[in-house]
């Protein structure tokens, strides 16, 4: 979807004109765009008219070129449909304890989202949190949460075999009341698909414990099924909020287009991998920009700012927004990649990052390109590493052979880092410089 997205908006700015038919031009490839990456079709024809809508007519101010201003209404309306500026935080708004009641089929990421949510709510909101396995169904499926509570450092209701769900939950809420917890989270048994057995089983427990978040994880990659389980769980049970798992994959943002234009239920979360620190907030700003192709920037300084120190963050921060970084810059983050965990999730928040991790799709990524991009870079003179544009045939050759490898490595080398360099800049040109720094602050 992004690549697509990415070259519609450069041909127009160079018309100097927005006329209906430029409009309709562009709206046409971000309708194959959005149906491409799996967008329900009455969303995308929903979208397509209400960017129209916006669009045709309205005046082009001076200081912005015509594609700059579709861009920006693209951008905005992709915004509304994901939800709205902002994040929709978990609600605990009530008397503690507070339940928390995780439901979806089976493999959608229930066990691990209620691990990571259970972290995240005792780490960052020092909130004291019980996890309880409701998890019949698969044998070793209690265990596996009360394996995760540990990893998380977070309390798990003791396992009494043989016990059937209503009565854990039970017993689960009795505890969190003696003991003085905030939070249980209630892990649920899934089904392979919607059925009325596991409708009617989430439903009691619902009716037991009057849960104050009833959230739905779904996995990022199932598209449209996604959308439909939704609806289902939506009718049967009623749900406060989505968790979107797997959006470390392939998935780049169609399915959370659709859900929350469809069910009109807030997606609160979102999974990025599978260790229990990769869950962040649902950004509808991040989302649309990557949906755009622009990369996720505010959301790569966010990760940064978790794992490198804090100085270092804001100053790549600010050298990202400018659009000013050389190779050091670019040598410091691949460094950081490393430290950061999922390569592929950061190389999707990487503004023009996009080919080079398609180039090494289909295999595992190979993070020896990062290395040998290293290398490359430190065989490099200052003067080259702060003006790359000085770096002609003659300087290749010697760099090549500096670094053990190739002119050709090198040329590859210097793409990345010039496709890098033009997204950012274009990025800011856009002028939605503000949305991102809400997002950083
Ligand atoms: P459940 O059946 O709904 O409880 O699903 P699990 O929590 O057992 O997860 C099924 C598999 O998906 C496990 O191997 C998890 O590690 C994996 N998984 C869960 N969430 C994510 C995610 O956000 N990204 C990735 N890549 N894997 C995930
Ligand atoms: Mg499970």
């Amino acid at each position: 979807l992004s690549s697509k997205f990415s070259g519609i908006f450069e041909g127009m700015s160079k018309r100097g004109l927005l006329s209906e038919a430029d409009v309709s031009e562009a709206m046409r490839e971000v309708r194959l765009a959005m149906l491409d990456a799996d967008v329900a079709l009455p969303v995308v024809k929903d979208f397509i008219s209400r960017v129209k809508e916006g669009a045709v007519g309205k005046e082009v101010l001076d200081t912005i070129s015509p594609g700059q201003a579709v861009a920006k209404i693209v951008n905005d309306a992709l915004v509304e449909s994901l939800g709205g500026a902002g994040v929709v935080p978990l609600s605990f708004n009530a008397a503690p304890p507070v339940a928390i009641l995780m439901v979806g089929l089976q493999g959608s990421g229930k066990t691990t989202s209620s691990g990571k949510i259970a972290l995240r709510l005792t780490a960052r909101e020092h909130k004291k949190v019980l996890l309880a396995s409701l998890d019949t169904q698969r044998p070793a499926a209690q265990l596996q949460l009360a394996q995760l509570a540990e990893q998380a450092k977070v309390a798990c209701l003791p396992i009494v075999s043989g016990q059937p769900p209503l009565e854990i939950a039970a017993r689960a809420m009795d505890t969190a009341r003696r003991e003085g917890y905030d939070v249980v989270i209630l892990d649920t048994a899934g089904r392979l698909s919607i059925d009325e057995a596991l409708m009617a089983e989430v439903g009691a427990v619902k009716t037991l414990v009057n849960p104050h978040e009833t959230l739905l994880v779904v996995d990022a990659m199932t598209g449209q099924d996604a959308v439909n389980t939704a609806q289902a769980f939506k009718a049967a049970v009623g749900l406060t909020g989505v968790v979107m798992t797997r959006m470390d994959g392939d998935a780049k943002g169609g399915a959370a287009l659709s859900m929350r234009a469809i069910t009109g239920t807030p997606i609160k979360l979102v999974g990025s991998g599978e260790k229990l620190t990769e869950l962040e907030e649902f950004y509808p700003e991040r989302v649309a920009s990557r949906i755009l192709g622009l990369g996720d920037i505010a959301g790569l300084v966010e990760k940064a700012a978790e794992t490198i120190d804090e100085e270092e963050s804001e100053k790549l921060a600010l050298k990202m927004l400018k659009g000013k970084f050389d190779l050091e810059d670019y040598a410091a983050q691949l460094r950081q990649i490393n430290k950061m965990g999922s390569i592929t999730g950061i190389m999707d928040m990487l503004p023009g990052m996009g080919k080079l991790k398609e180039a090494m799709s289909g295999k595992d990524i190979d993070t020896s390109i990062l290395d040998r991009h290293l290398v490359i870079i430190s065989s490099m003179t200052k003067g080259e590493r702060k003006q790359p544009d000085i770096i002609k045939a003659s300087r290749k050759k010697r760099i090549a052979a500096g670094s053990g490898t190739s002119v050709q490595e090198v040329n590859r080398l210097l793409k990345q880092f010039n496709d890098m360099s033009a997204v950012m800049k274009r990025f800011n040109k856009l002028g939605i410089k503000g949305l991102m720094r809400q997002g950083l602050g």
